[in-house]
């Protein structure tokens, strides 16, 4: 376990066993405040795997904090869905008092397989929770972060707005769907794609979007392609079919090894590194945790036109892939001089 642990950096494991509740929580660093992140509730094949993926995923929550700097840090948790029949409610709570158990260490937020009413049956246990129905959706600052990075790196690329610029965009959820909206208001040209028909008919007849295959989408001529779907979708096969000179979109993981990054690096695309353009949604339950109002959440989202840009200027001028720069850059930050010596990112 120890060695697990080394090999991602997470200092604390921590595990819950009570009735049906087997819980994980991994907190990676606390350098720069609690640690901050989703608790995933997944039908796991083991216990190893549900360990692995908590300890993956902490490592993602440091990085993505530092780059959106908020003071936080990484941490993530899992939670085994028991087989056959479980009350859900009296699980959540139980979770609730765990995370309680670790005096703040750990705020918890919605992930894969966890709804808006478990974070509230979390929240009658403890105050440790960011996203219950209270503090709300954090999926419109993901996309009002995604559509800011869009134009970024798009000005970094062709010193033009995204007005007449194509994007198309895989994934019309939560954020996909947002982000169109924000795109067509400033007048770019949308190409979409869902596995669910009546979202790509929605995005027609709301944003004028041309809707096509859910296969033909990487093969699409277009400024700028932005997966909002799932993860690990850019491989050695399709990133041959691109025919766009911008990557940027909210989905995690995007790389399916970090050989893609490399990869797009070598074929001239800009690459917009999945967890510094998709953090706005971190920003928002990190800033409505801490009792940030609206407008301040707007200005803190803001901050990411800065780190990406520098994140381009220096890929250009190290001629190094966009991902390993901000990885660079996180890391500077989470394991360098301590952070009042350190220049803001
Ligand atoms: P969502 O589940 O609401 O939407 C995903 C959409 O992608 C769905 O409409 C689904 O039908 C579609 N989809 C799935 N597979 C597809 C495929 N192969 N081709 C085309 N469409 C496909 O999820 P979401 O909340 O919008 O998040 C999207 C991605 O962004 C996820 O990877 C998520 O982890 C990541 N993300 C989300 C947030 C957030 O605030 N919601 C924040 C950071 C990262």
């Amino acid at each position: 376990m120890f060695t697990a642990m080394h090999s991602q950096a997470v200092q604390e494991l921590h595990f819950c066993h009570k009735e049906q509740l087997n819980a994980v929580i991994a907190i990676h660093n606390l350098r720069l405040g609690p640690a901050l992140g989703g608790c995933r509730f997944l039908p796991y094949d083991s216990e190893q795997e549900a360990i692995t993926d908590a300890l993956r995923l902490a490592k993602g929550m440091s990085y993505k904090a530092a780059l959106a700097r908020v003071p936080q840090g990484g941490g993530k948790a899992v939670i085994m869905a028991p087989k056959g029949q479980f009350k859900r409610q009296k699980l959540f709570k139980q979770f609730g008092e765990f995370i309680h158990s670790l005096s703040g260490r750990y705020i918890t937020a919605m992930d894969s397989g966890t709804q808006v009413g478990d974070m509230d049956d979390i929240r009658s246990q403890t105050p440790f929770v960011s996203s219950s129905s209270e503090i709300g959706d954090p999926s419109p600052s993901t996309a009002q972060g995604v559509a800011l990075g869009i134009a970024t790196a798009v000005q970094f690329k062709f010193s033009q707005d995204v007005a007449s610029m194509r994007v198309a965009i895989q994934g019309l959820g939560h954020v996909g769907l947002a982000l169109a909206e924000h795109l067509y208001l400033k007048g770019a040209e949308l190409i979409v794609c869902d596995v669910d028909d009546k979202k790509s008919r929605l995005a027609h007849e709301k944003f004028n979007a041309r809707v096509v295959a859910v296969e033909d989408i990487y093969k699409q001529e277009c400024e700028v392609f932005s997966p909002c779907g799932l993860g690990a979708i850019l491989n050695d096969k399709n990133i041959d079919e691109l025919k766009c000179n911008v990557i940027a979109g909210c989905a995690n993981n995007q790389l399916q090894t970090d050989d893609m990054g490399l990869k797009l690096h070598e074929k001239g695309i800009l690459y917009a590194p999945d967890y510094v353009i998709n953090s706005g949604g971190l920003i928002f339950a990190s800033s409505r945790f801490r009792g940030l109002k609206p407008t301040e959440i707007t200005h803190e989202i803001n901050k990411l036109k800065n780190t990406l840009d520098k994140i381009f200027v220096l890929s250009n001028t190290k001629n190094k892939a966009c991902h390993e720069i901000a990885n660079e850059m996180a890391e500077h930050i989470l394991f360098g001089n301590p952070p009042e010596l350190q220049e803001a990112v």
